[in-house]
């Protein structure tokens, strides 16, 4: 069995949605298609959602009119009978009007994780009624009836994996079953979702769950690229890259895939491929275990909005536990840290969320004396057994020369360099280091 996971903009247009599923009967194997909400939804709800926690119930009831007829459109362009089509005004009508009743209740969080949640219920159950229209048998897998995260919001994959196989033994002959990305349900049984981009990572752990033979990731670029294509031009896509190196790119910024959606994958050994719903028929880039014997810089990767602390203390010199302290302020505020530097009197570090930077500061200041920078960037280089490679610091270290490099990890892992410089030379130093890493003729 296989998991087929399509993207915003790959359910984004009703002609899209068709494509979708050309895909997903193009074999035989047994499939679970993964669905993402339409491209914009999410957005649009987060902006309700944001509406009503302002209290601004009139801006909310314009967004959700406007919301309702892009689906009005998108239906009329995506199903052609009669039949079919009373079924789609159906499903809108339902989900339009528990919008609407939202509007008359005191909003709180609980509530906002239910809107958030229309976007996924509502493409899915629309790209089912265009299988149903076009005779294509398939099941509608509710993931609200067995994806789960526990009370540190952390998936719950062993639970995970027995409500699939119990719901998966219902059906022995259907070979499509389809269901929703992103959404699930928590420790209290309320609708909640794995954070923004969560679909990857929903597909991901359906896949460990059930053991699948690999996750397909569609979306609308040919894989992951070795530099980031917005930024550089020639860019190219890679072909292989083995689960580590995935989870580097991922979390430094490559947005094509959801950096926590690596981890169930290699823990079951899943691959995991990266492919275009635009253009079938190219290579993609795949994600196994198997990749770790490869060698060589495989791609570069940048991260913005970064925030440095350093922390320096006399009392660090000579001192055991002063790291413990450092660290402990950051576990209680749940704040995860990504670069690390030390030298004997002072720690530099750097964090993305900035949630709880206030406190934080407070509490290393009674450790030492404290500096905060913000808007800085990490340019994250990737391959296996970097540090082996004679000459690849150099060759980083000489593409990056015009630059002040604020901090530098070097050895942290095998197949890793990152690179803290000031956010407003991030562009140019990912052009400088694609000219001096990789060879384009
Ligand atoms: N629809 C959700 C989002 O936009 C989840 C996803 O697409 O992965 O964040
Ligand atoms: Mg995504």
């Amino acid at each position: 069995m296989k998991i087929m996971k399509f993207g915003g903009t790959s359910v984004g247009r009703p002609e899209r949605m068709h494509q979708v599923k050309d895909l997903i009967i193009a074999d035989d194997e047994k499939k679970i298609v993964v669905l993402s909400a339409l491209s914009g939804t999410t957005n649009a709800l987060v902006g309700i959602g944001e509406a009503l926690a302002e209290g601004k119930k009139d801006k909310a009831r314009q967004k959700i009119e406007a919301l309702q007829e892009h689906y009005t459109n998108f239906y009329m362009e995506l199903l052609t009978t009669k039949a079919s089509r009373s079924k789609a005004v159906q499903i809108i009508k339902e989900h339009f009007e528990f919008l609407n009743i939202i509007l008359k209740i005191s909003f709180n969080e609980a509530i906002n994780k239910d809107i958030l949640a229309q976007g996924e219920l509502l493409s899915t159950k629309l790209f089912y009624t265009l299988l149903q229209e076009l005779e294509i048998p398939a099941v509608f897998l509710p993931a609200l009836e067995f994806m789960s995260i526990d009370e540190n919001d952390e998936p719950e994959l062993s639970r995970i994996r027995e409500r699939l196989e119990a719901i998966m033994a219902r059906y022995p002959e259907d070979s499509i079953f389809i269901t929703q990305g992103y959404i699930c349900k928590n420790h209290r049984n309320e609708v909640d979702n794995l954070k923004r981009g969560g679909s990857d990572y929903s597909a991901s752990l359906i896949g460990a769950a059930v053991s699948a033979s690999v996750v397909e990731i569609w979306t609308d670029i040919d894989g992951m690229h070795n530099n980031d294509p917005r930024i550089v031009e020639q860019t190219r896509p890679i072909a292989h890259l083995s689960f580590d190196e995935a989870a580097e790119l991922a979390y430094f910024g490559a947005k094509i895939l959801h950096p926590a959606s690596i981890w169930p994958a290699q823990l079951h050994n899943v691959p995991v491929k990266l492919l275009n719903t635009m253009a079938p028929e190219a290579a993609g880039t795949t994600i196994t275990g198997a990749g770790e014997g490869t060698v060589g810089v495989k791609a570069i990767a940048g991260k913005d909005g970064i925030t440095a602390l350093k922390i320096k203390s006399s009392r660090m010199l000579l001192a055991y536990g002063f790291l413990r302290k450092v660290f402990e302020i950051f576990e209680k505020y749940r704040t995860s840290i990504d670069m690390i530097t030390t030298s004997e009197v002072a720690i530099s570090l750097t964090l993305d969320d900035v949630t709880h930077l206030k406190e934080i500061t407070a509490e290393l200041q009674k450790l030492g004396k404290v500096e905060v920078d913000h808007h800085l960037s990490i340019i994250c280089i990737v391959g296996n057994t970097i540090m082996e490679e004679p000459g690849v610091l150099n060759k980083i270290m000489g593409s990056l020369e015009q630059f002040p490099l604020r901090m530098v990890s070097y050895g942290g892992s095998r197949h890793n360099v990152s690179i803290l410089i000031d956010g407003k030379h991030k562009e140019l130093a990912l052009k400088r280091l694609n000219q001096g890493l990789f060879d384009f003729e």
